[in-house]
């Protein structure tokens, strides 16, 4: 199938790399000129295992091809998916600027029938907006359909080739076949295709993350519980994860949950509950708790040295979550600028967000090549990211590199007890 794919991003370019892996004729589309330039040159503007291979591999059987031209990419395709930013405004309601100026141009350039996908995380209502700003433009017939993606970065390929379900929310049975024709397969392992109304698919898309971001503000407060009495979240996690009602995944305490998505998606969803007449109490809690996480946790470093100011503090793990280069709404931000604030020098390392932090912080820190070149002379280190190649260090080597042996973890990847032993003071989280 002709396929076109407006937004290049994190989503489009998995989007555009697994749909033409499975033999469909891909045009990406992205209104940066830089990055269509790159891209045409084999080099990948983010950092997704697996994803530069497939790129580079489909590229080569010229199904997959990258350009600004949207209008031909347009015409060309029978289905075009739109999966630009939906950012936060001020107001915390998501910014569809981004998602309504490609409808226009949509709109603008269709000259016959086409399938038109939100794959952006909107809310509910957008697929009716997209419908009548395109309809203003045009009197050709198109459908909407919306398709939110569930695909996690850092494990967004694999995701996305054997997704747990594909939920499509439709208007009509031409839109629904072609869906299910595109879809087929990544479904042949059974995983189920799920249709629906197209507000239905949207409030499916800000539900899960919802929960999901849920989850993990509530084990953080257990854990922030277990600290205060005694007990130890570790076994707590395991005794509740094995009850099969509740599931072992995102469990796990640690320094507040960031990321392009969850931060902006419950704040999102809050707002157009509110809009819609509905007080969304859980998620507030699920928001205050979170941002109250990071600042309890750099509250560890301030009580342990009685004052930060003037302290080299190393920092393992820059990016909002290991396997990636994303650092939107990072924990590791708002550490960092706290640490800087209180005046501590910050020397960090993480294995792909390098550049991008250095476009954040420019010269304000020092940046390490190795993850043992930030250790030198600090007084601490934190984890801040569970990147694996964190986990199992050589823990002499730190000793020696390290002006005093303090660990705070902000992701419980070491044992308290094996910490001990090495000669660290050690700081985690519910332990
Ligand atoms: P991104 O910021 O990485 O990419 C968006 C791309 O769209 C950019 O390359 C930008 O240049 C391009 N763009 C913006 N306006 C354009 C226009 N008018 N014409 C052409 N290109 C344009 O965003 P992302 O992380 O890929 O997220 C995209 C959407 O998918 C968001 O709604 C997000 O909430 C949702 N989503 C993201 C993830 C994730 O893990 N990142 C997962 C599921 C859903």
């Amino acid at each position: 199938m002709k396929i076109a794919v407006v937004g290049t991003g994190y989503v489009g370019l998995v989007l555009g790399a697994c749909l033409a892996e499975n033999g469909n004729d891909v045009t990406c589309v992205d209104k940066d000129e830089a990055k269509v330039r790159r891209l045409r040159r084999g080099l990948m503007p983010i950092y997704e295992p697996g994803l530069e291979e497939m790129v580079r591999r489909n590229r080569a059987e010229k199904r997959l091809e990258f350009t600004k031209d949207l209008p031909r990419s347009v015409r060309a395709a029978r289905i075009v998916f739109i999966a630009v930013g939906t950012p936060q405004h001020e107001d915390g309601s998501a910014d569809l600027t981004h998602v309504l100026a490609v409808a226009r141009e949509i709109g603008q350039a269709i000259d016959g029938y086409k399938v038109i996908v939100d794959k952006s995380t909107v809310p509910v209502g957008t697929a009716a907006r997209v419908r009548a700003v395109i309809e203003r433009e045009t009197n050709h017939s198109f459908s909407v359909v919306s398709n939110p993606e569930f695909l996690k970065q850092g494990a967004a390929v694999e995701d996305f080739l054997k997704p747990d379900r594909v939920v499509i929310g439709v208007e009509d049975e031409k839109a629904e076949e072609l869906m299910r024709e595109l879809y087929a397969p990544f479904t042949r392992t059974g995983a189920p295709i799920m249709i629906m109304d197209c507000a239905s698919a949207e409030l499916s898309k800000y539900a899960a993350n919802a929960i999901l971001a849920t989850r993990i503000s509530f084990m953080n407060e257990v854990a922030n519980v277990a600290e205060a009495v005694g007990a130890n979240i570790d076994h707590v996690r395991r005794a509740i994860g094995s009850d099969r009602r509740i599931g072992p995944s995102f469990l796990f305490p640690g320094i507040g949950f960031g990321g392009s998505c969850f931060p902006k998606d419950i704040k999102a969803l809050i707002k157009f509950a509110g809009d819609n007449g509905y007080d969304f109490q859980t998620l507030k809690a699920v928001d205050r708790v979170n941002e109250a996480q990071k600042v309890r946790f750099v509250a560890k470093l301030e009580s342990h040295f009685g004052s930060i100011k003037g302290k080299t503090i190393a920092v393992w793990g820059l990016a909002f979550k290991p396997r990636t280069d994303d650092m939107r709404e990072a924990p590791a931000i708002a550490l960092i600028n706290h640490l800087l604030r209180a005046k501590a020098k910050v020397q960090a390392f993480d294995p792909q967000a390098g550049s991008v932090a250095a476009g954040i912080f420019g010269r304000k820190i020092s940046l390490a090549r190795k993850s043992y070149d930030a250790l030198k002379g600090a007084d601490a280190l934190v984890v801040a990211t569970e990147w694996n190649e964190f986990r199992e260090p050589d823990f002499g080597r730190m000793r020696k590199l390290m002006k005093t042996p303090v660990v705070f973890d902000g992701r419980n990847i070491y044992s308290p007890a094996g910490m001990k032993a090495q000669g660290f003071t050690y700081y985690s989280v519910g332990r």
